[in-house]
């Protein structure tokens, strides 16, 4: 119906602390598969959001003294401050406290699934760690300690509300193993199978309201309990898109949509790959298409979490170094498989030899020649006339301009970010090979001193360079927004010509050491 509908989401993270690098990155991701699947006609839905109801976030706002819903709300703004740091082009937040929508939409998928026979009372012990805000057998513990956070879990004995997650298991196990719940990378597809053949049990989906201090979303039907705080976080997914009302947007971004993409770090793998897919199942709604896993970041070798101390704060070092090069950093050295160490020295390295030395001088080149040799005015070549004509050594820029659409296409396409950026890449390698190959500059020399077809062939240079810069403009553009955008700018023509060269971007410096924001 509406193939070219792409939903794209990020999770919703807690809001005890404020946003790191390892959520940054998670963004930026989702902004690239957004912001290309655009350029490409689709139509777009971008969404995050704050996961408010937690019990985490209560403990955190006792712990600063600061009402549960003020703590929650100027926790909240930060995150969703991190659009314009990140040049983010989301089109839609959702807080779990605060937006109507997502209420009536929790009630109602609890209702699909009560209705659906899959909800019932028991009593429960287990052990839980409210880090994660999971239960834990005994055989999941590190040494007795959670393994994401290394604390030792709670125990918890309660009567709550349970979902027959059993119920699902071969019908999940079909969906996974087939492709039509695509889980990337393989190694996270295979070890959410691997879950799913351990056998499933019933999920605890409530809690006491006392316990949940009283925060959170009333079970329908049973005041004395909350609703778990994952199953009212992963139902924002479609809660954003009016599920609750049944309005338009659930018909157009989540049932019609061509794909239903979720962007999710590895540690959740589980609440979206099986919990949240077995929800979706009960209340006989359609499962989300793509489940996208990243690893997580360290920072100078230690862990980044919210709660950990290590926050590699984006917001700091985008302030500090620009946009720009913190999504490079994020895109060009985060691997699909396997945790990335952050350092600023790195982020600067990378951004001083690919953006400024490696794009940002190419770029300066071209449109100062151009000025140069042809006062601004950009050569009319035929169209199809490639770089290389009347100077050998153009063939592989025109390649590499030729590739890059298509590889950048079929790199996203599963999703591998870092792969997508190595096509335009070479693109920059080429041209400046090129440039160094031709020397424009004797060229010139030869043309004025009126060597035979000397002016052909430097128009016919010049021509290419400044095709290959509009190639780099249009391909950057869902990696690097606001640098495309002053390439496009340097390589578009006025009545006067080009505009007077200015760097697309600047280099920047290191920081002294130990000064790491
Ligand atoms: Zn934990």
């Amino acid at each position: 119906m509406t193939a070219s509908h792409t939903y794209v989401t990020t999770t919703i993270p807690y809001v005890n602390a404020r946003p790191h690098l390892g959520f940054a990155l998670e963004l930026v991701q989702a902004d690239v598969l957004a912001r290309f699947r655009r350029a490409r006609g689709d139509r777009v839905r971008f969404q995050t959001g704050t996961d408010d109801n937690s019990l985490k976030n209560v403990l955190a706002a006792e712990a600063a003294g600061v009402p549960i819903q003020e703590f929650v709300d100027r926790n909240a703004e930060a995150f969703v401050a991190l659009r314009e740091p990140l040049a983010l082009a989301v089109d839609d937040v959702i807080r779990t406290s605060r937006d109507p929508r997502h209420r009536a939409g929790v009630e109602r998928l609890w209702r699909a699934c009560a209705d659906a026979g899959d909800l019932y009372r028991k009593h429960y012990e287990g052990l839980y760690c409210v880090g994660c805000e999971q239960f834990y057998t005994p055989a999941e513990l590190t040494g007795g300690r959670c393994p994401e956070h290394g604390v030792e879990p709670q125990r918890v004995a309660e009567e709550n509300w349970f979902f027959r997650l059993s119920r699902y298991a071969d019908r999940l196990h079909d969906l996974v193993s087939s492709g039509r719940l695509r889980i990337e990378p393989a190694e996270r597809r295979n070890e959410v199978l691997g879950f799913i053949a351990g056998g499933l049990e019933d999920l605890s989906i409530s809690r006491s309201t006392a316990r949940a201090r009283g925060w959170g979303i009333p079970v329908p039907g049973d005041p004395g309990q909350v609703v778990y705080v994952w199953w009212d976080a992963l139902g924002n997914y479609v809660t954003a898109l009016d599920y609750g009302t049944g309005g338009e947007s659930y018909g157009r971004w989540w049932i019609g949509a061509g794909r239903r993409v979720h962007l999710v770090g590895k540690g959740v793998l589980r609440f979206h790959a099986v919990y949240w897919p077995a929800m979706l199942l009960s209340a006989a709604q359609p499962l989300p298409t793509d489940i996208v896993v990243h690893d997580y970041l360290t920072a100078d070798g230690r862990k980044i979490s919210k709660s950990g101390g290590v926050t590699a704060d984006p917001v700091a070092l985008a302030g500090e170094y620009g946009t720009d090069a913190v999504r490079w950093w994020l895109l060009r050295e985060v691997p699909r498989v396997g945790d990335a160490d952050f350092t600023v020295e790195r982020l600067v390295a990378r951004a001083n030899d690919e953006l400024a030395n490696g794009l940002g001088n190419l770029v300066n080149r071209v449109v100062t020649m151009v000025h140069r040799y042809r006062d601004g005015h950009v050569p009319l070549i035929e169209t199809g006339t490639d770089a290389g004509t009347g100077a050998p050594g153009g063939e592989g820029l025109e390649a590499a301009c030729r590739r890059a659409p298509d590889l950048v296409r079929s790199a996203l396409d599963d999703f591998e970010f870092r792969r997508a950026s190595a096509p335009v890449w070479a693109v920059v390698d080429e041209a400046n090979r090129y440039v160094d190959h031709v020397r424009p500059w004797e060229l010139a020399r030869a043309e004025r001193d009126g060597v035979p077809g000397a002016a052909a062939r430097l128009d016919a240079v010049l021509a290419g360079l400044v095709r290959a810069c509009g190639t780099l403009a249009d391909q950057l553009a869902p990696f690097l927004p606001g640098t495309a955008a002053r390439i496009a700018e340097q390589c578009t023509a006025g009545d006067g010509g080009l505009p007077e060269p200015r760097p697309v971007f600047q280099r920047i410096t290191a920081p002294e050491p130990g000064s790491v924001p």
